[in-house]
């Protein structure tokens, strides 16, 4: 039986052309969420960015690791999320806890509140050969969808929409990101082909924009019924899901490099009951080793 949720799904609206990606988080989220014990209100925009992260790091082709980090001067000061093409992914936050119990309600909900003024940077470091890219936009709007719309709007990349809902309790899907890019026109059309696919990105930017939270987070509603309740009147075709894990990549070989690339003297002053002590801020898993080892 195929895999219901912890997944991308890649789909194509019927006669246009227009691709998208439905992502739908469960287990494999609240895993994440669960070793860490953030307040719910970082959950809420760790899941939002872990479902955009796998989005996006579906649609761009890469051999290595994508990497969304969200940083700002509010208090939810730094978030993280990696995925490497294993579809693995990992993620945590940094964050005034105290700061974040201020907001009310309505500030909460606005990232310009909540981080700040700040910025979203897209990495791709590729595993070998290619060179890095690296995409920016400052935090624009008032959601994490916003600004995602702006990074794509200013560097040329295909036109797109997406749709992001992250959990508040423990019922329902943790985390859900929906997609639609517009590909590139064909060459040589005429101005009422254009015209009709330009009404046709439209239309379908509104379908999008029309799904609910609920809808994105409910455990009883499949992923072809999604999709098909929103774009059933063009015709949606879904292609092949791919399974999402989470996953740490750290391991004692990789922290034990990680140290010593310190100075004898940067690591003696880590020294604490005659061990160095480092915890891993992604898993919560701790490594420790002697100054011998080292
Ligand atoms: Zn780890």
């Amino acid at each position: 039986m195929q895999q219901k949720f912890d997944l991308v799904l890649p789909f194509q609206l019927d006669s246009s052309a227009i691709r998208g990606r439905l992502v739908r988080l469960d287990e494999e989220l609240w895993k994440i969420i669960k070793q860490h014990n953030y307040p719910a209100r970082v959950n809420e925009y760790l899941a939002q960015a872990v479902a955009l992260s796998i989005a996006l790091a579906n649609c761009f082709k890469f051999d290595g690791l994508f990497t969304v980090q969200i940083s700002g001067s509010g208090p939810l000061r730094l978030m993280v999320v990696d995925i490497n093409n294993q579809q693995d992914v990992r993620a945590c936050a940094r964050f005034d806890e105290q700061a974040l119990s201020n907001l009310s309600e309505a500030e909460a909900k606005n990232i310009q509140q909540v981080f700040g003024q700040g910025t979203m940077v897209f990495t791709i470091d590729p595993a070998v050969g290619e060179d890095r890219y690296q995409g920016v936009v400052e935090l624009t709007g008032t959601t994490l969808a916003e600004s995602t719309h702006h990074f794509f709007r200013q560097s040329e990349q295909l036109e797109t929409g997406v749709v992001l809902a992250g959990c508040k309790a423990s019922e329902g899907l943790a985390g859900a990101a929906l997609m639609i890019q517009r590909l590139p026109l064909p060459q040589n059309l005429v101005i009422e082909e254009k015209e009709e696919l330009d009404d046709q990105w439209i239309h379908a930017l509104s379908l999008t924009g029309s799904v609910s939270r609920k809808e994105l987070l409910d455990k009883n509603l499949s992923n072809e019924d999604l999709l098909y309740r929103l774009f059933w009147e063009g015709g949606v075709r879904v292609h092949e899901s791919q399974p999402v894990k989470a996953q740490c990549r750290c391991s004692q070989e990789k922290i034990k490099d990680m140290l010593t690339t310190f100075s004898d003297a940067d690591r003696h002053e880590m020294v604490f009951e005659d061990k160095i002590t480092v915890t891993c801020e992604f898993c919560g898993v701790g490594y420790s080793f002697t100054e011998e080892e080292l």
